[in-house]
């Protein structure tokens, strides 16, 4: 049987539609793949389109682009920045407009350092509460910015901890008794530094901000007037409820509905292009950049 010719573009393609996933670690931070892995499995799992989305770090993006060009994925390059509240987890995810764009680029040195000033906190802590792990331990498990996942690692390798999750239980959630926040840059600041690069500011993980629903989107509209452009409704762990209420958000201040599989390694939580249901909309980081290139408030 022929398939029908689609309106003026050939025949009908049978394969799946193409999947997009805008959120994605590798080995630059706490992911476990090479920025080559993570491209190459995008590929074999049909994600068209990957940002690599990495904390506090450009390293990875590179390989990644070169990976993506030889493979045809469309790789986003992007980043995952550490934001300074007193509460919660705050992560400001960038779509960027090149590996290396500034005045992000340049910043990015001074927020590794206090990284690594958190990190030594953090191993204090741990010290005290009979779980002593040295840095070195740490660093052991990752090609760039260190952070908790590595720490937990560090744990079960020492034996102070049975499995990573149970590091995270006991030491290392953000409400544990070796949590630091991170410092560094606050949110307004974040968001214009994206937008000041040229790239599209995204509020990652909202429901980790751990605030009720009125405090949320008052805060996510003060963001939006720095200049954020989106804000991540589809990720696989969301209830329905929440993907509703976030994807409320967007709707009301006029935001990019954004998403991704957060894929920290095969195994892990969740498999790369794993995006929830309904899954993220493959057209979403066009959208992004359009709200940066029209309109949208801009760095002031
Ligand atoms: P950090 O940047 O050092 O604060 O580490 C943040 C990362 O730790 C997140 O991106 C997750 O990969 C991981 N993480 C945070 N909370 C948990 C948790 N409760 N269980 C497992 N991993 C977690
Ligand atoms: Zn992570
Ligand atoms: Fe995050
Ligand atoms: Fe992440």
């Amino acid at each position: 049987m022929r398939a029908a010719p689609a309106r003026g573009r050939g025949p009908r393609r049978l394969s799946p539609p193409a999947r997009a996933d805008l959120h994605a670690h590798t080995r630059a931070s706490d992911g476990d793949l090479t920025p080559a892995e993570l491209v190459r499995r995008a590929a074999d799992l049909g994600v068209a389109t990957l940002a690599v989305t990495d904390h506090d770090t450009l390293d990875g993006l590179p390989e990644a682009l070169a990976a993506g060009a030889a493979l045809g994925v469309r790789v986003i390059p992007g980043i995952e920045i550490s934001v300074a509240v007193p509460h919660g987890m705050f992560h400001l995810l960038g779509y960027l407009p090149g590996p290396s764009p500034e005045p992000l680029a340049s910043r990015l040195a001074g927020l590794r350092e206090h990284r690594a000033l958190r990190m030594e906190r953090i191993l204090g802590r741990l010290a005290e509460l009979g779980a002593p792990v040295s840095m070195a331990d740490v660093a052991r498990h990752t090609d760039g910015t260190v952070g908790r996942p590595h720490v937990a690692a560090a744990l079960v390798a020492a034996g102070h901890a049975s499995s990573r999750e149970d590091a995270f239980a006991r030491f290392l959630a953000d409400d544990g008794p070796a949590f630091v926040p991170h410092r560094g840059i606050g949110p307004h600041e974040a968001v214009r530094l994206v937008r000041e690069s040229g790239g599209a500011p995204v509020l990652a993980h909202p429901g980790t901000l751990r605030l009720g629903a009125r405090h949320l989107q008052s805060t996510v509209q003060s963001l939006r007037d720095a200049g954020l452009v989106g804000i991540e409704v589809h990720r696989p762990e969301h209830t329905p409820e929440q993907r509703d209420a976030y994807a409320a958000i967007a709707r009301r201040l006029r935001l990019v509905p954004c998403g991704g599989s957060d894929f920290h390694g095969p195994g892990q939580r969740f498999e790369l292009g794993d995006t929830g249901v309904p899954p993220l909309p493959p057209d979403t980081p066009d959208l992004v950049f359009r709200a940066v290139g029209e309109g949208v408030p801009s760095p002031g």
